[in-house]
């Protein structure tokens, strides 16, 4: 018996002329994903990706799981493939449903015609199959509401699918469809996660970690970077630029007022990022922050360090409380590395009253006092990158 799996997509069904692009891009991404398990013909057609197995030695499972991981899908099952008639249907049940209900106690069969000139209409269809399950397993009960298990028979125009249950799949749009952002990645819970949610988005992700060698260590650094090849399970590949804040930390320790310390570190990370933005053709930049979670995040300290970004800022995480972050977090699979009690930059000289009202014009005043030209010239100078990918070969 021949079983495939099949993705379904969302909303991509309400893209117009473009729908042939976004799909051709999904296809693109399962094929480069599915060449760790086996030998697959990918291919969509009727708001569907099918993956087809070309010989026993695939990996299902493994293809299953990585595709729940492709962004673009709804959800993903699996199915055993047969002709369109209702002899072979019904046989295939036979086959098929095997163990797979093992400690089910109550189903139900839904039926979808969409070649409609298969004789039976889906009422008649799921009827006549639904008998088919309760001869083969009296025990089971038939319940149209809360089944523990629902078998769907679809005929479509090539052949006809016998499946039990999907999963859901990881939803939004093709990784790639929407442009490229750079995401501002830190150690923590939340930046990672707006990564991902702006990758859901269809957004390709580049990152980019700002380390303050001898301040923050090696550990802290290698700690980004499994974030970011923890992410690669979604997005496939991540390249992470890193630079070192260490000098201009230091300078503004030496020069300028405490307390406005840590919005003057973060005008200049706005500054960095823009410039690293613009050299890998990114266009917008992307943080984790999350309205008032601490000081740097009230509306006045993102008023102003905004007003020092030429490029849109996205904060996918503003409107969001920690409890659900950390429920992104837990569900993406970033969250057990993210809480690594390693130390951050913005951790480092850290004011004991940070400003939480800070204004433009006085931070201004603040960067008159060094040559902020020079000093982002110097720490972009430190940049240097590391790539982490899904798999060694991925392209
Ligand atoms: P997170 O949980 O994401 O680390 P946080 O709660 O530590 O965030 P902040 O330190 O204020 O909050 O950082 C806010 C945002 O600034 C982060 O979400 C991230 O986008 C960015 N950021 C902070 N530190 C760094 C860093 N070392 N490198 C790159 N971006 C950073
Ligand atoms: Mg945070």
């Amino acid at each position: 018996m021949k079983e495939v799996i099949l993705c379904k997509y969302g909303e991509l069904i309400l893209k117009g002329a473009n729908r042939q692009n976004f799909e051709s891009m999904l296809v693109k991404e399962c094929r480069r994903r599915a060449s760790v398990h086996g030998i697959f013909k990918i291919y969509y057609l009727q708001s569907t990706v099918y993956i087809e197995p070309q010989n026993d030695e695939c990996d299902m499972d493994g293809m299953f799981d990585t595709a729940r991981k492709i962004f673009g899908f709804v959800a993903v099952g699996r199915a055993a493939v047969c002709e369109k008639s209702m002899e072979s249907i019904e046989e295939t049940v036979r086959n098929y449903i095997g163990d797979k209900l093992d400690g089910v106690r109550t189903f139900k069969v839904e039926a979808k015609r969409s070649d409609k000139r298969f004789p039976l209409k889906s009422p008649e269809i799921a009827r006549e199959i639904g008998g088919v399950v309760l001869s083969l397993m009296p025990r089971l009960k038939v319940d149209v509401h809360h089944p523990d298990a629902e078998i769907t028979v679809e005929v479509r125009d090539e052949s006809a699918f016998v499946r039990i249950g999907q999963k859901p799949g990881a939803g939004g749009l093709p990784i790639r469809s929407s442009g490229r952002g750079l995401l501002l990645l830190s150690g923590g819970i939340d930046s990672p996660v707006a990564g991902l949610m702006m990758a859901k988005r269809g957004l390709d992700i580049e990152a980019l970690h700002f380390e303050s060698f001898p301040y923050t260590s090696e550990r802290a650094k290698e700690k980004v970077l499994s974030l970011a090849e923890e992410m690669c399970e979604f997005t496939s590949r991540i390249h992470v630029h890193i630079i070192s804040l260490t000098h201009i930390q230091e300078v503004l320790r030496d020069t300028c007022d405490e307390d406005s310390f840590t919005v003057l570190l973060r005008i200049f990370m706005m500054k960095l990022a823009e410039r690293c933005a613009r050299a890998y053709q990114c266009e917008c930049l992307i943080t984790g922050e999350s309205l008032g979670q601490v000081a740097s995040q009230t509306m006045s300290a993102i008023t102003v360090t905004d007003s020092f970004a030429n490029l849109p800022v996205f904060r996918p995480c503003i409107g969001m409380d920690k409890e659900e972050i950390v429920r992104e977090a837990r569900k993406y699979g970033t969250f057990d590395t993210s809480i690594l009690p390693y130390e951050d930059c913005c951790t480092v000289f850290t004011p004991v009253h940070p400003k939480t009202k800070p204004k433009r014009e006085d931070m201004m005043k603040e960067l008159e006092k060094v040559d902020v030209d020079a000093l982002v010239e110097e720490a972009y100078a430190t940049m240097y990158t590391e790539t982490r990918k899904v798999f060694e070969n991925y392209r």
